[in-house]
């Protein structure tokens, strides 16, 4: 903490995962903070984003293990209400703005509710009030893109998707990352024929992609249109509801979700003003202690150009480390961990370090074993065991990656996180008991 004239050590602007979670303990060891926020506190990920969308996923999950236990000590499948599933989702999130405001307020944070532009290397105004800092994080986020085709207002966003109170009777889904087979996925299980239009022949293009082809396959055999290498052209209203114009031909629709990626928060806060550098695409540039190109700026979260994802672990990590730069606890560099990735469709795709490509590309230094989940006593007990892991371990015996494609990846790839990010010998992980039967017992024994 420096003695200064500044009204606080740290502003941050935006109140998301990369401000909050490193903000409090920061707060705690005495630091005088400042959070503006121009929308809901907590940004993306609690009002608009994972916990509204696991919410949704939850039914989807449950009802995808009933159809799977079918004459197996079930009898009668259920069916999903989409408007009480919605109305579940938002019961849920509705409480996280004043419950993280509270969190931050008990710690003597000041939150100031504006839009914030930065108008000198240490300054934000907000609504004509000028608040200064010895440093200030930029956590601004990212928005979705739109697609630059005539009658785009006509579609949606996923936040547009998190509040549909009415379930459209067919959904087009345009672009094929996290969002949109997500999304394609709550929508096809709770009955809404859905049509997905890939611009290219590839969905999830950072995961593996024989694994995403399974996906894919499998969302077709519960009614999913795929179209591959289709172009949307325009998007226009008829008596019958909406329809995408493609080189491919015309897709009729009631609701259309624009799936086509997220934006940086660049624009309009002061950026050009002051000198920070940014790309209008990638985001903000900093370099290894997340600093910009303003010595006492700072950025975290989603509005970073980074290599690793844009993911709510990330952003929560960079407000963690600059907690840690500002208290004087660390002046290393950031170095991030492995960081694992989960695509919540159903089944999953789950990830985490050294990828099967990788490893692949690189047989002088990594071994992989392939474990077809059919033969896994445990999933067949459950009736899902559709599925592949494939681990991957360098020439010393060490895990250092994983990829599954199963109902539970998620669950599975969580559970060996320790062992890679910890580095434990293979022969220290046999010191390593687990809960029996699980999926963690599981995964283990297939190491
Ligand atoms: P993504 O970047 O994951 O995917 C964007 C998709 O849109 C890609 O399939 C891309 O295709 C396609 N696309 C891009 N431009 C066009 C175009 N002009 N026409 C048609 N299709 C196009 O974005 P999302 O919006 O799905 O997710 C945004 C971010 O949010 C993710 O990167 C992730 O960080 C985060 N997120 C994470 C989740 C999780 O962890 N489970 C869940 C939801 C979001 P192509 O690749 O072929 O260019």
């Amino acid at each position: 903490m420096t003695e200064s004239n500044f009204q606080y050590d740290v502003l941050y602007l935006g109140s998301g995962h990369g401000a909050f979670n490193g903000a409090i303990p920061l707060a705690q060891k005495g630091f005088k903070l400042g959070i503006i926020e121009a929308g809901k506190i907590g940004g993306t990920c609690p009002n608009r984003g994972c916990n509204a969308k696991i919410s949704l996923d939850i039914p989807v999950k449950i009802k995808d293990a009933v159809d799977a236990m079918q004459g197996r000590g079930l009898e009668g499948t259920t069916k999903i209400n989409w408007k009480a599933n919605v109305q579940h989702e938002k019961d849920v999130i509705a409480s996280l703005p004043n419950a993280i405001e509270t969190n931050l307020k008990s710690v003597g944070i000041d939150i100031i509710h504006g839009y914030g532009k930065l108008t000198d290397a240490h300054t934000i105004e907000v609504d004509g009030h000028k608040y200064t800092a010895d440093k200030i994080v930029i956590a601004t986020g990212a928005h979705y893109n739109k697609l630059d085709i005539p009658g785009i207002d006509l579609a949606h966003d996923g936040t547009e998707f998190l509040e549909l109170e009415d379930q459209p009777k067919r959904m087009t889904v345009i672009g094929g990352g996290y969002i949109a087979m997500e999304f394609a996925t709550v929508a096809a299980t709770s009955g809404t024929e859905v049509t997905i239009l890939l611009h290219h022949d590839k969905a999830l293009r950072r995961f593996y992609q024989p694994f995403v082809e399974e996906l894919l396959n499998d969302l077709t055999a519960k009614g999913v249109k795929i179209i591959k290498n289709v172009t949307p052209q325009s998007i226009e209203k008829n008596a019958d509801g909406y329809v995408v114009k493609t080189d491919q031909g015309e897709i009729a629709s009631d609701w259309i979700l624009d799936a086509t990626g997220r934006i940086p928060n660049v624009d309009g806060i002061g950026l050009d003003k002051v000198g920070v550098e940014y790309d209008n695409r990638k985001g903000i540039k900093v370099n290894d202690h997340l600093q910009t190109s303003v010595d006492s700026i700072y950025a975290s979260g989603d509005v970073l150009d980074k290599k690793v994802g844009k993911l709510t672990p990330t952003a929560i990590f960079e407000g963690l480390y600059l907690t840690k730069l500002f208290s004087g606890v660390t002046s290393d560099a950031i170095d991030y961990p492995a960081v694992p990735s989960a695509v919540f469709t159903s089944p999953r795709i789950a990830e985490i370090g050294v990828t099967p490509d990788e490893a692949k590309a690189n047989p002088d230094k990594y071994d992989i074993k392939e474990v077809n989940l059919a033969d896994d006593w445990f999933r067949f007990a459950l009736r899902q065991n559709e599925g592949h892991t494939i681990t991957i371990f360098d020439k010393k015996g060490y895990l250092v990656g994983m990829t599954e494609i199963s109902s539970e990846a998620d669950t599975a790839v969580g559970s060996i996180l320790p062992f890679i990010e910890l580095k434990v010998s293979p022969e220290k992980m046999d010191d390593f008991i687990t809960l029996f039967p699980t999926i963690e017992s599981e995964t283990k024994h297939h190491l």
